[in-house]
């Protein structure tokens, strides 16, 4: 009842009655407890495309992995599926504990053998100390759990302390950000940044992604897209900043297609966008008024939003795909999309996640990226890779089918004056 058969660690029963034990006796005695949760990195891919056995392999070895740390040997625990848990008790200074969870990033970090085949697999932790983060063992791991996210939030592949978590001082920056926020949306000083979508075969410029920036106006610092959009997003103004995004975009669209550039423009949808049931209508106005077609406008969805309300979302992408509009599968590869849903949405591209791009010169990468391009180009879908910087990369992606390219190798995203200079260049020479 206490053993876990597949990695051969203690189970969750041993950990939980082990943690309560060891917070009585460092209570008693006067010292600390470490309790650090371990989830490994998109596991759920290795499962997925590897297949569950490798899957299991994969567990197992990190499991050996985690055992040959001598501070560890008496203190582990599968925790179930691909989560992990230590303890360390007798603790008397914390700075031990760090020094002991870079190590074992260190130590993970080094590529696992698998039939020959070199897997790298990471992992992230969250790490709660008895007696500062909780008093007993529901809340020493809920803390310690806290802390996984917040790891997993800051990039994945790290640690970080219950005690990291932000406070009082990151909140009031928050609020400073958040008031700024609605006035620069009311304002509408959100401006679109361009991206240059390439051709693969061409290196020509075929398309442009609309992404929205901040211009730095407010003693802020600068503001990212990836903290504003989902401010934006649970403040309820994610509509009207999208609105401003897509007209100012949409006005250059028109500009460049004067010129006698016909782009593609890619614009990003959220989920609240998505949901809201004026959203074709909004959009086949802005369109018209913009002298467009809405096929010359290609709607991102990020594959966790299409796919955590399938039906919801089916029917909504099939009303803006009646109105004309074509339609992307964003950050594809991080959901948890399945062949048979994707075949059932009037889907017309994927772009493929960065992660797995960045991923591509290992060899489990390309197999994932193999697999991927495979059952894409079998449902007859273009794809487009996210995130390629680098020659190699690019080339490898072009033998695999991909038919457009997105990454700082040619451009990263810039303002509208830049991107017409980009254009005059004509076909990348790289
Ligand atoms: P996304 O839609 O996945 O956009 C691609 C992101 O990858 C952009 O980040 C882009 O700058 C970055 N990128 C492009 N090439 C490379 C590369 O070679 N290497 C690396 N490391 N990164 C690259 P950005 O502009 O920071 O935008 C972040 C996210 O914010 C976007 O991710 C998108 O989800 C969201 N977003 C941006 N603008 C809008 C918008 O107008 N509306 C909505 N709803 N979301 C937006
Ligand atoms: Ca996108
Ligand atoms: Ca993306």
């Amino acid at each position: 009842a206490y053993h876990d058969n597949l990695t051969g660690l203690a189970n969750r029963t041993r950990m939980e009655e082990d943690v309560q034990k060891a917070i009585l006796q460092a209570e008693a005695e006067g010292h600390k407890v470490a309790v650090g949760l371990i989830d490994l990195d998109h596991f759920f891919n290795i499962n997925e495309i590897l297949g569950h056995k490798m899957g299991d392999r994969v567990l197992a070895l990190f499991a050996e992995k985690l055992r040959a740390i001598p501070e560890l040997q008496k203190g582990l625990y599968r925790w179930g599926g691909d989560q992990f848990v230590f303890l360390v008790d007798r603790v008397t200074d914390v700075e031990q504990i760090r020094g002991l969870a870079t190590m074992l990033m260190e130590l993970i970090r080094l590529p696992m053998e698998i039939e020959g085949e070199k897997v790298h697999v990471t992992c992230s932790a969250g790490i709660a100390v008895y007696p500062e983060d909780g008093s007993n063992l529901d809340e020493i791991v809920g803390q310690a759990d806290r802390a996984l996210n917040y790891a997993k939030k800051q990039g994945r592949f790290n640690y970080k302390f219950a005690a990291d978590l932000p406070k009082k001082a990151f909140y009031q920056h928050q609020l400073s950000i958040r008031n700024h926020l609605v006035e620069a949306i009311e304002r509408r000083l959100i401006e679109p940044y361009f991206q240059p979508i390439v051709e693969a075969s061409t290196h020509r410029i075929i398309g442009m992604e609309a992404l929205a920036r901040w211009p730095e106006t407010n003693g802020l610092g600068k503001v990212g897209p990836d903290s504003f959009i989902p401010l934006a997003e649970s403040m309820g103004l994610i509509s009207d900043l999208g609105r401003t995004v897509l007209e100012k975009s949409l006005a250059y669209h028109a500009l460049l297609k004067k010129q006698g550039h016909d782009l593609e423009l890619s614009v990003n949808i959220s989920r609240r966008q998505l949901f809201s049931s004026d959203l074709p209508r909004v959009l086949s106005t802005m369109v018209a008024d913009a002298g467009l077609n809405p096929w010359d406008v290609i709607l991102e969805i990020t594959e966790s939003i299409a796919m955590l309300e399938v039906e919801n979302a089916t029917a909504r992408l099939l009303e803006l795909h009646q109105s004309g509009f074509r339609l992307a599968i964003d950050d594809f590869g991080t959901g948890y999309s399945t062949l048979a849903q994707l075949h059932e949405m009037p889907v017309d591209e994927i772009k493929i996640d960065r992660a797995f791009v960045q991923r591509i010169n290992t060899g489990e990468g390309y197999r994932i990226l193999q697999a991927i391009t495979g059952m894409a180009s079998a449902l007859g879908l273009t794809m487009v890779a996210e995130g390629v910087e680098d020659e190699t990369s690019l080339g490898k992606l072009e033998d695999l089918g991909v038919h457009s390219i997105q990454g700082f190798y040619f451009s990263p995203p810039v303002d509208a004056g830049q991107f017409t200079r980009l254009l005059a260049q004509g076909p990348s020479s790289k």
